[in-house]
């Protein structure tokens, strides 16, 4: 569903990505983690077309990036991405910034956005909220809708950058059980995280980047389990 071939990646003379391969299998979720700077987000962004690769070749849902834009919008129709912050529109209730994207993107009618926003609320577990405000949810609520908003859109991959790292703990931990149900139910991920365990128990491989390369991968339990560089060990030690 997702490759990543020798991928580089500037801004500037500062090179982030440094000849960065990979490939993700329908079903499969991948967790990307790694010291601050090391080019996760860049990976990211790049994948669904937010930033430009200088060389390399990411094909994504049945998409190569590096067409024009109409082929870009195609391709984020079919690729998911959410970051940190969630932003919903204030001025708009939950269940029309859910339906907005489709009807506006997709051209969907209104009866048919209605009824897919109500089912990935419910997938979210905020069935209640339809008509609710943004600022009258939780920090963990909005973010549970901010998902819900990027599922509407029935993409085939879905792509988390630090998704949690905003919000307390117990909040937290909700967020992470919507994108835990979200793996069970099949949906190719790949998230960049924080959450080690997280990580451990959910991703079946995980990434570690460091200095712009994929310094280690493997399996999520191996990887966590037997770290074979200095540099993995150091981070595993020091984020858990
Ligand atoms: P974090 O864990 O802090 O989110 P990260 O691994 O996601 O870090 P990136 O955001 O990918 O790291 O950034 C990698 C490097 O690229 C950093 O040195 C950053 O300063 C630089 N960088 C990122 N975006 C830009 C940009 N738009 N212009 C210039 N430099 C950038
Ligand atoms: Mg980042």
């Amino acid at each position: 569903e997702v490759v990543v071939e020798n991928v580089h990646k500037s801004f500037g003379a500062l090179e982030v990505l440094k000849g960065v391969s990979l490939s993700v299998g329908r079903g499969e979720v991948f967790a990307l983690i790694g010291r601050s700077g090391s080019g996760k987000s860049t990976l990211l962004r790049c994948m669904n077309g937010l930033e430009k690769i200088n060389s390399g070749r990411i094909e994504i849902a049945g998409h190569a990036l590096g067409g024009d834009a109409k082929a870009l919008r195609k391709l984020r129709t079919d690729v998911g991405i959410v970051f940190q912050s969630y932003n919903l529109f204030p001025h708009l209730t939950v269940g029309e910034n859910i339906m907005l994207a489709p009807r506006i993107v997709k051209d969907v009618a209104k009866p048919k956005a209605r009824e897919v926003a109500r089912e990935v609320l419910q997938l979210v577990g905020l069935s209640e909220k339809f008509d609710s405000y943004p600022d009258q949810l939780s920090g963990g609520q909005q973010q549970r809708v901010a998902i819900a908003r990027s599922l509407a859109m029935r993409p085939k991959v879905m792509l988390f950058d630090e998704v949690t790292s905003a919000l307390d703990p117990e909040l937290t931990e909700e967020v992470l059980m919507v994108m835990e149900q979200l793996a069970r139910d099949g949906m190719t991920m790949i998230l960049v995280t924080h959450e080690m365990g997280f990580a451990r128990r959910v991703a079946t491989q995980t990434i570690f980047m460091h200095k712009g390369k994929i310094w280690e991968r493997g399996p999520s339990a191996t990887l966590f389990a037997d770290p074979q560089t200095p540099e993995l060990r150091q981070f595993v030690k020091s984020d858990v």
